[in-house]
């Protein structure tokens, strides 16, 4: 469970932290006050709530605390990542909310309960404190039918509700946000593709600040190719799978999810800083895996651009995209044709929001840290203010 402390008025981050091991042996909390060292609370926290409540005693200690009281939480944001076709943007959450966030838990196993729990523990543990659920899936319910359906027999969409949903949207969001500011032009003017590379990988289309196609699908296993997960693949491939390999569902599911991706094709590693080293030392398969994932991405940047009518920017943000120079440098590669061309020397920057554009292109390539965190806490501050 990670956790945030912001000052809403001026952005600060007052503290950071993380529990680990909750409900298993070992369980420790490490906060990070602002400006200061990180300390490490070892205690056992059986549950969420538990864990909450330690999170809470750190913020308020005498030493490694930074505010003096509970009462100076003015509400907590949750990130939940399945809001399904329930939630177009971020809510207070309430019963009814908390109901639909459960219903989206067939579509998110692994995330939305989880989600639930810690919602339910910060109700517990600060009760009358606003909640608001600020969900990955939402920023993509604009878009069209055609971007979001898949031809596949319509009673399954009504039946089971299979669709593209997308994901990492608060980050998308956020990235747009900074990158109209940047460029010094309102968002609704302007056509972006945002490519948040990391260990998950998603590119979206964004036409005038709203998301029109995403790579990602009805779950995050869609798209590029990812450090574990498969991407676009062709289904056919998983029945032809089961049969030679006599798996089972959960075990191709485990197989496309978790031995896939760059991992699964160099053998290496799921990190790409452990595959630009392999593939430097002449390791060919770590090589093509980088060269796979270039690919993919180039081509979602065409197609995208394409349905779109044109782009005014493409944003790199994310672990690979904030820091990895080599992967910007090698995706924008063909791209002059379009207009897209970067400044190797403005290329090397890791980490700082920075147009790395050469001065001749017509499309601007921008390098913008993501900040999920932060859009969590404005989207909640927004919401508690208008209530
Ligand atoms: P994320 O999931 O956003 O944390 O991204 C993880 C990916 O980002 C890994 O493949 C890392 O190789 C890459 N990454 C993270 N930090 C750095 C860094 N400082 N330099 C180069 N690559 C990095």
């Amino acid at each position: 469970m990670k956790y945030q402390l912001i000052d809403t008025e001026n952005a600060a981050v007052l503290a950071k932290g993380l529990c680990e091991r909750i409900g298993i042996e070992g369980s420790q909390l490490k906060h990070t006050p602002k400006d200061r060292d990180t300390v490490v609370v070892q205690s056992y926290m059986d549950t969420h709530a538990d864990a909450i409540k330690l999170v809470i005693d750190a913020l308020i200690h005498r030493q490694h605390g930074v505010i003096t009281d509970m009462g100076q939480i003015g509400a907590v944001g949750h990130r939940v990542v399945h809001g399904g076709e329930f939630f177009k943007k971020s809510v207070i959450i309430d019963e009814d909310v908390k109901k639909a966030i459960e219903q989206c838990a067939e579509l998110a196993p692994l995330h939305n309960p989880p989600n639930l729990i810690g919602i339910k523990a910060c109700e517990k543990v600060m009760p009358g404190v606003v909640q608001v659920a600020v969900f990955d899936t939402a920023f993509h319910q604009t878009m069209p039918q055609e971007a979001y359906m898949y031809a596949i027999p319509y009673e399954y969409y009504e039946k089971y509700k299979i669709r593209k949903y997308g994901f990492h949207g608060t980050s998308h969001k956020y990235v747009a946000q900074r990158a109209a500011i940047m460029l010094g032009k309102p968002l609704e003017q302007l056509k972006l593709i945002t490519m948040h590379l990391g260990n998950g990988s998603s590119i979206t289309a964004i036409d005038g600040g709203k998301s029109i196609d995403t790579s990602m699908g009805f779950t995050p296993l869609a798209g590029v190719p990812m450090g574990t997960r498969c991407g676009d693949i062709d289904p056919a491939i998983v029945f032809h799978l089961i049969k030679k390999e006599k798996l089972t569902a959960e075990q191709i599911d485990d197989i496309l999810n978790k031995h896939s991706g760059v991992y699964g094709i160099s053998g290496v590693s799921s990190d790409f800083r452990d595959l630009e080293k392999a593939s430097d030392e002449g390791n060919k398969r770590a090589e093509l895996a980088e060269n796979l994932f270039i690919y993919n991405v180039r081509k979602y940047i065409g197609t995208y651009s394409a349905i779109m009518g044109g782009v005014d920017a493409i944003v790199f943000t994310a672990g690979i995209g904030e820091n990895n120079s080599k992967m910007r440098e090698a995706i924008v590669k063909h791209l002059a044709y379009k207009g897209i061309k970067i400044d190797p020397e403005k290329n090397s920057i890791r980490g700082i929001e920075t147009d790395i554009s050469a001065p001749d292109a017509t499309v601007r390539t921008l390098v913008i840290p993501t900040n999920e965190e932060l859009m969590i806490a404005k989207e909640t501050y927004e919401l508690v203010t208008q209530h």
